[in-house]
């Protein structure tokens, strides 16, 4: 296995301006998992209740992703609720029940405990930490996600995480809100000096910046036509982003450069439908053309 991943399962609803959907397979570990299936091993640790659609299992198996970590306990899987109808790049919180994910205790197998690539999707940094904790040794590359609620309630755990990634993955807003900075540069310079050599900072459909101390690469958005449902954006890219690394086994910075131009490729993906309908069925000639129209996007020559 390649990469774990620990995170969110969860039923969605959600509300776009494109429509409403009850009750639909999400979570951050969810579309992490699905989108890093395309590149690379992934083995998920989470928790669902018995409420849970054993055709959402099957979809993740049908991704060849492992399950073995992702156990039923007694009671309601985690539930979500959601609106992105003033701005479309901002999810607006309805309602969030963790239910089973309550009293998690996440078990690792040794094959997921010598995962060289750990990823912690969006969940209680308390619980990012134990997964963390229970690697075997310290993992090639460690990556978190983190949110407003996360930040709100439990800053002191998230902290802690923070200094032992070598990477966060966080909205604008949340970089802001973090570390009380203003302007995006200075939020991303205040996250490495929190521990990360690296922060990637996402602005919806403006894009993503990759800030590497020495370095900073701007990955644009996909202009699509149409946004349908943004949900699962920020892990979509993230699966893309791990998934390559992974795949290449190399975190120098042109693997990071491309990383995130992959990771913009699957978060493309990720909001052409509601939840993980389009991400679950893509090609790898999907993905290959998609990423190629990035190339075609950012090309340009050199001042002559
Ligand atoms: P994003 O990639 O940021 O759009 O993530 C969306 C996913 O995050 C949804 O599928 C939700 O189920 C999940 N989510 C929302 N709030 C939380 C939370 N507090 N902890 C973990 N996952 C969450």
């Amino acid at each position: 296995m390649k990469i774990l991943v620990v995170g969110s399962v969860a039923y969605d609803t959600v509300e776009t301006p494109a429509g409403k959907r009850e009750s639909q397979l999400g979570g951050s570990a969810s579309f992490f998992s699905v989108s890093a299936s395309y590149f690379t091993e992934v083995g998920l640790i989470g928790v669902i209740g018995n409420d849970f659609d054993p055709d959402d299992r099957a979809m993740y198996e049908r991704r060849g992703i492992d399950t073995s970590g992702l156990i039923e306990a007694n009671g309601k899987t985690f539930r979500w609720s959601g609106e992105y109808m003033e701005d479309i790049n901002t999810a607006v919180t309805l309602d969030t029940q963790l239910n089973v994910f309550g009293d998690f205790e996440p078990e690792l197998s040794e094959a997921h405990a010598n995962a060289p690539y750990l990823f912690l999707a969006n969940i209680d940094p308390n619980l990012q930490l134990k997964v963390l904790d229970a690697m075997a040794s310290r993992p090639k590359m460690v990556a978190n996600d983190t949110m407003n609620l996360w930040i709100d309630i439990a800053k002191p755990a998230l902290t802690d995480l923070i200094n032992r990634v070598d990477t966060l993955l966080i909205n604008e807003e949340e970089a802001k809100q973090l570390t009380g900075e203003d302007h995006l540069p200075d939020a991303a310079k205040a996250i490495i000096e929190m521990g990360p050599t690296s922060a990637v900072i996402k602005r919806g459909e403006y894009g993503a910046t990759l800030f590497g101390g020495d370095f900073s690469f701007a990955a644009p958005a996909y202009p699509l036509e149409r946004v349908i449902d943004p949900t699962g954006a920020g892990d979509s890219f993230a699966g893309g982003f791990m998934g390559y690394l992974a795949s290449v086994d190399k975190v120098d910075q042109e693997s990071l450069r491309t990383a995130a131009i992959v990771g913009s490729t699957m978060a493309s993906f990720a909001v052409e439908d509601f939840g993980l309908d389009r991400i679950k069925n893509l090609t790898h000639s999907d993905i290959g053309k998609r990423f190629e129209a990035f190339v075609d996007l950012t090309r340009f020559n050199p001042l002559s």
